[in-house]
């Protein structure tokens, strides 16, 4: 029987997605034709209510009508596509957010000064794809520790080498401690940036924090985003943790079940969303 729902102060939409969808927002009630590269967040409502606006989504710039303002969205464009939009001479308004940006700055002026560019993160997020394509030296990915440990093996020459390395803003916090003891012990000479945002080093701290209070976390979120299926990770870490999109995902069965409930939701789940799954769990405590 439910005794106490709560919370996570940092659930829902962080900085730089309320700004990109407030973006898009702002140009329609401009009366403008609006254009994304790829859905604007990870979150199906929030895309459909977008196309419901009119918003279409190209898959490559040939694909934007030139009558329309271009979105780039938070996580960045790769280089060659970001120049090509540019000789397009398309409207854009870029949306990238700023510790995204930083991140671009920092492995361009690395690289160019020489040093090979590790990025902790996922080698196909579009985020890592953009950060990958501003270095013009070597540049490797890796997705954790275990993963690192072989690059370090497989790849003696980075030891020699002057290194920087970086993290996707999304990358898990835990896992980041761990890779910062190896690179501590093992390749002293990588100079390291914490570029994780603040937006999810707390989200991810709260959310630690609150499943081990818990014997039951609803992570609020779609299935394709990166940020979210980290949060799940981490919760299930210590308690039955359970990834939904919407309110009529909750398996109400074990709700029913449980005592202590915490929620917690991805960057890209809306306000209202999550309102309705408050409600919903809401409605099954009162009901008994
Ligand atoms: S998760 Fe962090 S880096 Fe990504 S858009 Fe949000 S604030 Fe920006």
């Amino acid at each position: 029987m439910i005794k106490n729902i709560t919370l996570a102060e940092t659930a829902g939409f962080c900085f730089g997605v309320n700004r990109a969808i407030e973006l898009v927002n702002s140009l329609l009630d401009q009366g403008k034709k609006v254009c994304t590269l790829g859905p604007i967040i990870h979150n199906e409502q929030v895309v459909q209510q977008l196309a419901d606006r009119g918003v279409i989504i190209a898959e490559t710039p040939d694909e934007v009508p030139a009558d329309h303002v271009l979105v780039i969205r938070s996580h960045g464009v790769p280089l060659p596509v970001y120049k090509e939009l540019r000789q397009k001479q398309l409207l854009i308004q870029d949306a990238t957010c700023p510790f995204v940006s930083k991140i671009h700055s920092i492995v361009t002026n690395a690289s160019e000064k020489g040093d090979i560019i590790l990025i902790a993160g996922n080698s196909e997020h579009p985020e890592v794809l953009g950060i990958k394509s501003r270095c013009s030296n070597a540049a490797y990915t890796f997705r954790d520790d275990t993963e690192l440990t072989r690059l370090l093996r497989n790849h003696p020459e980075l030891k020699e080498n002057s290194v920087s390395v970086v993290a996707q803003t999304t990358f898990n916090t835990e896992i980041w401690k761990k890779c910062l003891e190896i690179f501590k012990k093992d390749c002293t000479n990588a100079t390291l940036f914490d570029t994780i945002c603040s937006a999810t080093q707390s989200r991810q701290q709260e959310a630690a924090e609150l499943s081990e209070k818990c014997d039951l976390m609803i992570v609020i979120g779609g299935t394709n985003s990166s940020n979210t299926a980290k949060l799940f990770h981490i919760c299930s870490d210590h308690c039955r943790s359970v990834l939904i999109q919407t309110a009529a995902d909750l398996p109400v069965d074990e709700v029913k079940k449980a005592a202590n409930i915490g929620v917690t939701a991805g960057a890209s789940t809306p306000a209202d969303i999550i309102k309705e799954v408050l409600s919903a769990l809401t409605d099954i405590q009162n009901q008994g």
